[in-house]
C-alpha cells in the first residue's frame, strides 16, 4: 500500500497535503485569529503598563493625594499632569516623549528630574489654566474672592470709631 500524504482537513473535510489537519483556507483563517489574538493581548499589556505608570506618577507627583490641586477632582480617569509654568510643550519635547503615555514612563524612568516642575490637574482645570495665561479661572476667581474680603474688611476696620457709639 502507497504511503498516503494525504490528509482531512478537521474543519471541513477537504483533502490537504498539510500534517496539521488544516486545509490551506483553514490554515489561513486559523493563523489571521492567531495574529489578531496576539495583536489584542499586546495591546491589553501595553494598557494595563500605561495604567500603571500614569497611577504611579500621579501618586508620586501629588504626593500620594491623587486629585486634582484646583478643584479637587479624585477621577484618575480625568486626571493629567500639568506643567507649573506652562512650559509643558517643551519639557515633553525635551524628553523626545509623543503623547503622554511616553512621558509618563520617562519621568519614571528618569526618576522624576527637579526641573520638569510638576502638579496634578484634570483636564479641565489643565485646558482652562493654558487658555487663561496660565492660571485656572477657578483659582482667579478664588484670588478675586480674597481680595474682595481684605476690601470689605479694611473697610470695616478704617471706619471711624465714634459710629460705634
Ligand atoms: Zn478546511
Ligand atoms: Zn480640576
Ligand atoms: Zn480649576
Amino acid at each position: 500500500m502507497a504511503l498516503n500524504k494525504m490528509g482531512i482537513c478537521h474543519v471541513c473535510g477537504t483533502e490537504t497535503t498539510s500534517t496539521n489537519g488544516l486545509c490551506k483556507y483553514h490554515q489561513m483563517l486559523h493563523m489571521r485569529k492567531w495574529r489578531e489574538n496576539n495583536k489584542k493581548k499586546v495591546k491589553e499589556t501595553q494598557q494595563s503598563k500605561q495604567r500603571k505608570d500614569k497611577l504611579i506618577v500621579i501618586n508620586k507627583i501629588s504626593k500620594g493625594i491623587n486629585c486634582c490641586i484646583c478643584c479637587s477632582e479624585k477621577d484618575i480617569k480625568f486626571l493629567t499632569l500639568d506643567h507649573i509654568h506652562g512650559d509643558g510643550a517643551e519639557k515633553r519635547k525635551e524628553t523626545g516623549s509623543r503623547g503622554g503615555w511616553m512621558y509618563y514612563s520617562w519621568l519614571i524612568a528618569n526618576n522624576f528630574p527637579e526641573d520638569h516642575k510638576l502638579q496634578i490637574m484634570c483636564y479641565n482645570c489643565n485646558c482652562a489654566k493654558r487658555d487663561n495665561n496660565n492660571i485656572c479661572p477657578h483659582e482667579e476667581e478664588r484670588q478675586l474672592a480674597i481680595k474682595l474680603k481684605e476690601q470689605e474688611d479694611n473697610e470695616k476696620y478704617s471706619l471711624p470709631l465714634f459710629l460705634d457709639f
